[in-house]
């Protein structure tokens, strides 16, 4: 074992700790001043006054700058190969977005070898690490052939232990004139070869994907092979997701832009975490959903990026914290939260987003005084340093 993990290290001089423990400090954020943290190995061992911090082998000065959770990126969709730059040009000079962009990324990602996937997955994880991201969730779903998507997610189980199966992302090209027999695969013999490399089974409910019918067979064939589903959910149009999601247990349902009242209540009273993804509706110049309305109804709402190649192509979960504050009606202590504490209800963790004894030690020191900076001071890089597990990245 390294020396390093064993040696214990303060990081004191905290102006501002963002813990996500209420128990700990003032509000939801659990917020202290003037605080220190010790970090023994991996895990985080001691939290409080910078006054009362125990010595340690290092000592870490965060100048009076602010300290919160790494971020946990619940949603995103990185492996693949090519880009849709020409097809975001063509949006933004006045083309709508349709599910059926997603082909394209189909094609070059069957196309790519492991290893170019393998690298591509290697540098967003890395470019979303030097952003604060410590904890990202990974879909399959541009492969869409048994061995495509089963490649996809071994690719994406060596970088992280969050990997979903979206076999269901859209259905596969060589069964345009043959959905249901698409569906028999992603249940069948599809999922057999991704359930070992998956965690959790995801559908793309929505018109021109699947409807409420098919992802219910889809999402509940992957619950009998062990996996948790997540949904996206409601993004494009009104539709099933939303209370499909309630109803099987979903731990999240994604996008939630279109919402009836009913589908905010089925949310509020139930365990599914209501994931927003404001990098969605800003690439394809939609309408945001609204997380003051998800918030004040009672339900937990979670911010991640989406990032995928054509509907949302960021890795800025900070960004993801500006707009939620500017577009959807949620406060800079909310968004902090839903991109933090938020993720990690997302993903049923309870070791991430919180920085607390115990805790795994995923911390994000921010060139700032304040959390609230990441909403105040949009589109500027404000990552001082990021800890992984106790260990320095950045
Ligand atoms: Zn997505």
């Amino acid at each position: 074992m390294n020396a390093r993990t064993t040696r214990t290290t303060v990081i004191t001089g905290i102006g501002s700790l963002v813990t996500n423990d209420p128990g700990q400090g003032a509000g939801p954020l659990g917020l202290l001043t003037d605080a220190a943290v010790v970090v023994d190995g991996g895990t985080v061992a001691w939290v409080g006054p910078a006054a009362d911090a125990p010595a340690a082998d290092e000592r870490f000065d965060a100048e009076g700058r602010a300290l919160l959770p790494g971020f946990v990126d619940s949603h995103a969709h990185l492996v693949f190969a090519g880009d849709r730059t020409a097809e975001f040009n063509a949006r933004m000079s006045g083309q709508s977005y349709t599910a059926g962009g997603i082909r394209t990324t189909v094609a070059a990602t069957r196309a790519a070898s492991d290893a170019e996937l393998d690298a591509n997955l290697a540098r967003f994880v890395r470019e979303a690490v030097r952003q604060g991201t410590t904890t990202i969730e990974c879909k399959s779903g541009y492969g869409l052939t048994v061995e495509d998507e089963a490649r996809a997610l071994r690719i994406a189980a060596a970088h992280t232990p969050e990997t979903t199966y979206l076999g269901a992302h859209v259905v596969a090209p060589e069964y345009a004139e043959d959905p249901a027999g698409y569906v028999d695969l992603v249940t069948g013999e599809m999922l057999d070869a991704c359930a070992p490399h998956a965690r959790w089974v995801d559908v793309f409910c929505e018109q021109g994907a699947f409807d409420g019918e098919q992802a219910r067979a889809i999402l509940t064939a992957g619950i009998e092979r062990g996996l948790t589903p997540r949904v996206h959910a409601n993004q494009l149009s009104y539709g099933p997701g939303v209370q499909l999601a309630v109803e099987l247990g979903a731990a999240s349902a994604d996008h939630c832009t279109h919402l009836t009242d009913e589908d905010v209540a089925a949310l509020a009273g139930s365990r599914t975490v209501a994931t927003l993804l404001p990098g969605a509706e800003f690439s394809t110049r939609a309408e945001y959903p609204s997380g003051r309305r998800l918030l004040d109804a009672g339900a937990v709402v979670a911010l991640s990026t989406d990032c995928n190649p054509g509907s949302s192509f960021t890795s800025s979960m900070a960004f993801c914290i500006a707009v939620a504050v500017r577009e959807m009606g949620m406060t800079p202590d909310e968004a902090v939260w839903a991109a933090t504490a938020g993720g990690a209800r997302a993903l049923r963790r309870t070791d991430v987003g919180v920085v607390a004894p115990g805790a795994r030690a995923d911390l994000l020191l921010l060139d700032a005084p304040s959390h609230v900076h990441l909403a105040y001071r949009p589109g500027v890089p404000l990552t001082a340093a990021v800890w992984r597990a106790g260990v320095r990245e950045v």
